[in-house]
């Protein structure tokens, strides 16, 4: 038996072991298979976090994290690209379970308001690309944790979302989207 480069165990047969993309060393075939999950997006890499944690020193740090880091980008991107609509339908997909209301808030300063004001004044109602951008974000980010709400309720769309603004104090704005998480199905191409 030969120690496997990942998890460090003496669990390869002879002449056995795995050669994977990225990884400079011979894995072992439950290795091999929880490396295929993270290729696959079906994996958000716990069981590399978990072998990370429990070895002092692990030779194959960087390897371990460089694959820890992938795992979770590409959940990220399978929960960004979850659809949402705000009508109460999905076009091309069947509703098939009902979840959980789901929310996301981000909060940003009013600084960017007087900027704004600002900028309206100055360029005779010409808006403020900056503080478009800074609204745009914010939009962005509150969307994303509803998505990741929705996402880790083994829901994959959210439907009927709304996103409202509303002040919290003096000088903080909160940007809140809210919707209903559901199951779908896509329907079979007519
Ligand atoms: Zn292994």
């Amino acid at each position: 038996m030969a120690k496997c480069y990942l998890c460090q165990k003496d669990n390869i047969p002879f002449m056995g072991g795995f050669t994977m993309n990225g990884i400079p060393g011979k894995i072992c075939n439950t290795c091999r298979e929880e490396y295929l999950k993270i290729a696959s997006s079906k994996s958000d890499g716990k069981y590399f976090s978990d072998i990370l944690n429990s070895t002092k020193n692990h030779p194959a740090t960087d390897t371990l994290i460089k694959i820890i880091q992938d795992a979770n980008g590409e959940i990220n991107k399978e929960i960004d690209s979850l659809p949402v609509s705000t009508t109460d339908f999905l076009d091309g997909y069947s509703i098939i379970e009902y979840k959980n209301v789901v929310t996301g808030i981000s909060v940003f300063g009013t600084a960017i308001f007087h900027e704004f004001e600002a900028k309206l004044t100055d360029s005779l109602g010409l808006t403020s690309l900056s503080a478009e951008t800074k609204i745009s974000a914010a939009k962005t980010a509150a969307l994303y944790q509803l998505k990741r709400d929705a996402y880790l309720q083994s829901c994959n769309a959210v439907i009927g979302v709304s996103m409202n603004f509303a002040p919290l104090n003096g000088s903080m704005i909160g940007v809140l989207a809210s919707g209903t998480a559901v199951v779908t199905s896509k329907n079979a191409e007519q």
